[in-house]
């Protein structure tokens, strides 16, 4: 459905003045509302539900979850229905998220806080339909996180950088990284203290002694919480090296690259492949004008 992911090399060196060489994944072009890395992660979890003659899938998600947004995009491609349980009381005006996950036939089921953490007595208030969970978490994920590298010479690279939200696309990764690279997970929550063990659960015991570190220090402020500074370096990115991230994911990681290439935690001389997960229609929530995108 949608064409392999571009890789793009950017003028980080000048950008930065430093002598690392950058390469972006763009799976934010795949699609203008879906992103990414969203889409990989659903791709065996609605193979899975077609095959087990499922016409439903079910989800988790909030008002403006770009996990929603693509399984609600990725079941009607698939022909299946899809439901969205989303967290709090439904709110008089609907995010962009939730309107465009309607738009793709999503039928939505708004839960209070309190029982949008009670997983499994929502899950038996539905019959027969295949569940998701919540970020497309779990093996089936990250197995799709593995197409991503189809078309692309991942051994030139020496170091890889992305945003981790529950950690599923970091996995995939960690199963396709090669001896010699070193990977950088970007927490966006603040103190995710259980997302290692979650990363885990998903490696086997070879993969987990893999070369990967996860940096909780990038978040400002937490989850899809963001400074003036954050915003700034958004605009200046893309005067820049003409890239548009999104505030909630991969500014954050981008904002560490930066800042790793500078101290040079990333060496001099270091060939990064930057993973852009896409995530651009979060930005829709920000005051026009904010961007300059
Ligand atoms: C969901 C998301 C992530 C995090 O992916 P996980 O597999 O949950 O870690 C990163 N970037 C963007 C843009 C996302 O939408």
């Amino acid at each position: 459905m949608f064409s392999s992911p571009t890789l793009e090399q950017i003028p980080f060196d000048s950008f930065s003045n430093t002598k690392v060489k950058v390469g972006v994944l763009r799976l934010d072009t795949l699609h203008p509302v879906i992103s990414g890395n969203k889409w990989f992660k659903l791709k065996y979890y609605l193979q899975e539900a077609k095959k087990e003659s499922f016409d439903t899938i079910a989800t988790f998600g909030g008002a403006f979850s770009n996990h929603i947004v693509a399984t609600a995009f990725a079941a009607k491609e698939a022909g299946i229905k899809s439901i969205g349980i989303i967290r709090g009381e439904k709110p008089a005006t609907l995010s962009h998220t939730l309107q465009n996950a309607i738009s793709y036939g999503m039928q939505l089921h708004f839960v209070s806080r309190g029982d949008y953490q009670e997983k499994t007595s929502l899950k038996n208030k539905f019959q027969d339909v295949f569940w998701i969970d919540e970020g497309g978490f779990g093996i089936l994920g990250t197995k799709g996180v593995g197409d991503m590298f189809e078309q692309i010479d991942l051994q030139k690279y020496s170091h890889i950088i992305l945003a981790v939200g529950t950690g599923t696309t970091m996995a995939g990764i960690i199963k396709k990284m090669l001896p010699h690279q070193k990977l950088y997970g970007i927490s966006v929550m603040k103190n995710n203290t259980a997302l290692l063990a979650q990363i885990d659960s998903l490696l086997s015991i070879e993969e987990a002694k893999k070369n990967f570190e996860l940096l909780h220090n990038f978040h400002f402020g937490g989850y899809a919480r963001k400074t003036q500074m954050l915003l700034d370096f958004m605009n200046e990115t893309f005067t820049n090296v003409n890239l548009p991230l999104d505030f909630v994911y991969t500014a954050k990681a981008f904002y560490a690259l930066h800042s790793l290439s500078k101290e040079n935690t990333i060496p001099s001389g270091s060939t990064v492949l930057f993973i852009h997960t896409g995530g651009l229609q979060g930005n829709l929530s920000l005051a026009p004008g904010t961007l300059l995108y």
